[in-house]
């Protein structure tokens, strides 16, 4: 039975014990690609950060909080799983000092230095074994095609779906999938579990029975 790994929804990275930075990611997107998974016969297991919705209780579910912590829960289920679709938006950047105490207003600005986070996918796919596939998420607000491009080499994905900041915390979605060659494989709008169907129809044929596209 095909395995796969989804991870979803945003991640929260503390500044204090009550403060944090995060997005506005719902976790709809990954739930509706773990519905179109579990309608396929596939096994799955999701990471995801904290959300407000409920994921299918068929799928088997891993919260964390932060960036690191979905990084370990990926690393300890990625080898058991036979591909990945990261649809998480975890945080990109960490305060680089986290205090133990609330901070207290001083009435001076307060300046915030960032750290990058590790990025999971790119962590997964520098390890996974050559038959694991992956498939990256790539939200652009400007040179959609070519930054999409230039993640997926970076991240060394097999397919990259792309998509605008209006998906974020939205009902629908409007996404591109790009493969490896730079190629067009599917273009498709409206709800988000449409467009999750749409791409595991295409992960199905491409990835797990390997078949050619139907460009
Ligand atoms: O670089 P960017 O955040 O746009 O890349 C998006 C893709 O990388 C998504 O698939 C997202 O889940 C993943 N990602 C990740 N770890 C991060 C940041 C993004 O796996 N720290």
């Amino acid at each position: 039975m095909t395995h796969v790994l989804i991870t979803s929804g945003p991640t929260r990275q503390y500044l204090d014990p009550v403060r944090y930075l995060t997005n506005a990611s719902s976790g709809r997107m990954g739930r509706a690609l773990a519905e179109a998974a579990l309608a396929l016969g596939y096994r799955v297991t999701i990471v995801s950060g904290p959300v407000a919705l409920r994921y299918p209780r068929q799928a088997e579910l891993v919260e964390v909080e932060s960036t690191e912590q979905m990084l370990q829960a990926c690393q300890q289920f990625f080898p058991r799983c036979d591909g990945l679709i990261a649809a998480a938006a975890p945080c990109d950047y960490r305060p680089q000092v986290v205090s133990d105490r609330k901070l207290v207003k001083t009435g001076q600005p307060l300046t915030l230095v960032l750290e990058e986070t590790p990025d999971i996918v790119a962590t997964l796919a520098a390890g996974k074994r050559p038959e694991q596939w992956i498939v990256g998420f790539a939200l652009e607000t400007h040179d959609a095609r070519l930054n999409a491009l230039a993640k997926l080499e970076r991240k060394s994905c097999d397919l990259m779906v792309i998509n605008g900041p209006e998906a974020m915390n939205a009902a629908t979605n409007h996404v591109e999938i790009v493969d490896r060659q730079g190629r067009q494989i599917d273009c498709i709008t409206g709800s988000k579990e449409l467009v999750a169907q749409a791409l595991l129809a295409v992960i199905d044929q491409l990835l797990v029975r390997r078949l050619p596209p139907s460009l």
